[in-house]
């Protein structure tokens, strides 16, 4: 009988999984390997989930009738020789520690004459051969025309694993409070994810921004840790909002882009950005990392995230940007706090999002366009629900009150004065950069 075997990796799901294509016909071997690499390197939020999503789907293909063997990296040869498939199929990924794994895989498959395919899951078009200046022209030159809609892999009905002779070792208890309101099975992000298409997808272009309403969906966690088919949501949003559509192109940019440039994991995409002099101020950044800078948008972001491990776009954003611009601290180290604190936390769109903010990334702003902090609370947030929902000392104080940031501070002694006020912040930066470049 022909034997599939499968690594999971990051594609946690029974639903439209490429993994699980036509595996009933014969026997189906699936593997997770449970490295080093994913433990020490991901926050606690993101290993919650996912280990959750893992024991959920190790339930969900024994409900099939298989069995998920979670294998330790060092006995994958012994794993390779003891059940010698006849293929075995993996997802790409796009992060350099992935990729360099997979190098390493394949002479292992080749030398046992085993055939490997390498299926698309976490990526929506192919890896172009060359990066695009600007994200517009790589989604009309390159997404538009490579994106395919498809059609659903059905669940299989019904799974044969054979018993294999290979140590495994037990899925990880990780608890994280931010990540339990994430816990879901699959058929409840499937829920949610219908319950945004019915009622959210329309009105995705006017709500996305404000984040105080219901207007985004959500679904990042499960993005990551595959509990959702992108696909799946393309195919939803296709015809219906095209600015979603536009959104899942940008997830896909930053992926190839990684691709095409793993050095900017610690390293600015942007040449004449490198050697930028960021400032290394420990007392600043634990301030900003704790949501107290004395900003009522900064904080309200910084403790969402604390909280919920995840937070809003618009606020990532106007965080980011205090972060790298008013306060003129390294970009890295705003990233790596993101990373082990989200529980959406992806390498590619991280990185990606963070030198987007600094000024240092692809299709980024020019360095002198500074978010002001007041003026985007005003403009997102205006009735300031948003704040006064994740900043509780400010719950009393008006929208007028939270703008004038001279005097929040006497009138609520307990919220911390400004770190550096937004036009001294902006004015600091852009003397530096005009410095640095030499404008
Ligand atoms: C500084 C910074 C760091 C970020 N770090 C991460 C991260 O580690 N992991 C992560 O998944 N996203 C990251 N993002 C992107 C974005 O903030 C989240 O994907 C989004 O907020 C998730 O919420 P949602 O699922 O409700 O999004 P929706 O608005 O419902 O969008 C749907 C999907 O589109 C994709 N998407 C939306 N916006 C972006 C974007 N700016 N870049 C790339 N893809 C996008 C996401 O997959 C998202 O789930 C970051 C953004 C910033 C500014």
């Amino acid at each position: 009988m022909y034997r599939t075997a499968a690594i999971f990796r990051r594609e946690l799901r029974l639903t439209d999984n490429p993994l699980l294509e036509g595996v009933e016909a014969g026997e189906f071997v699936p593997v997770f390997f449970l490295d080093d690499y994913n433990q020490q390197e991901h926050g606690d939020s993101l290993r919650a989930l996912f280990f959750h999503a893992l024991r959920q789907l190790a339930e969900g293909i024994e409900r099939l009738g298989g069995r998920l063997y979670v294998v330790p990296p060092s006995e994958q040869e012994r794993f390779w020789d003891a059940v010698r498939p006849d293929e075995v199929r993996f997802c790409e990924d796009v992060e350099p520690y992935s990729r360099q794994r997979d190098e390493q895989l394949i002479p292992h498959l080749q030398a046992r004459g085993i055939r490997y395919r390498i299926l698309r899951d976490s990526l929506l078009c192919p890896v172009p051969n060359t990066t695009y200046p600007s994200f517009t022209q790589f989604y009309k030159r390159h997404f538009l025309p490579n994106v395919t809609l498809g059609t659903p892999v059905p669940i299989p009905q019904r799974l044969y694993t054979p018993e294999v002779d290979v140590p495994v070792v037990a899925i990880p208890q990780v608890d994280a409070e931010p990540a339990c309101p994430w816990y879901a099975t699959e058929e409840q992000v499937q829920k949610r994810w219908q319950d945004f298409v019915e009622h959210g997808l329309a009105h995705y272009s006017e709500r996305r921004n404000l984040p105080s309403v219901p207007g985004v969906s959500r679904m990042s966690p499960y993005i990551r840790c595959g509990m959702i088919s992108l696909r799946q949501m393309l195919r939803d949003a296709w015809g219906v909002r095209e600015q979603f559509v536009k959104e899942l192109a940008w997830r896909d940019f930053y992926s190839h882009l990684l691709v095409h440039h793993p050095e900017t994991v610690n390293m600015e995409l942007r040449p004449e950005w490198r050697g930028f002099p960021w400032r290394h101020d420990e007392e600043h950044f634990e301030r900003w990392a704790q949501g107290r800078t004395g900003i009522p948008l900064v904080d309200a972001g910084m403790r969402q995230l604390l909280q919920e491990g995840w937070m809003h776009n618009r606020v990532r954003m106007v965080v980011a940007s205090y972060l790298t611009k008013h306060l003129l601290i390294d970009w890295r180290w705003g990233e790596r706090w993101f990373y082990l604190h989200l529980v959406d936390a992806d390498l590619a769109q991280n990185v990606g999002n963070w030198q987007w903010a600094a000024g240092c990334g692809a299709d980024a702003q020019p360095y002198y366009r500074i978010f002001n902090p007041v003026l985007q609370a005003q403009k997102f947030d205006p009735q300031a629900e948003y704040i006064r929902q994740y900043v509780p000392e400010l719950r009393e104080a008006t929208s007028e009150q939270l703008a004038d940031l001279e005097n929040l501070h006497r009138l609520v002694p307990e919220y911390p004065e400004p770190l550096v006020m937004p036009d001294e912040g902006r004015r600091r930066f852009l003397q530096t950069a005009q410095q640095f470049f030499g404008g």
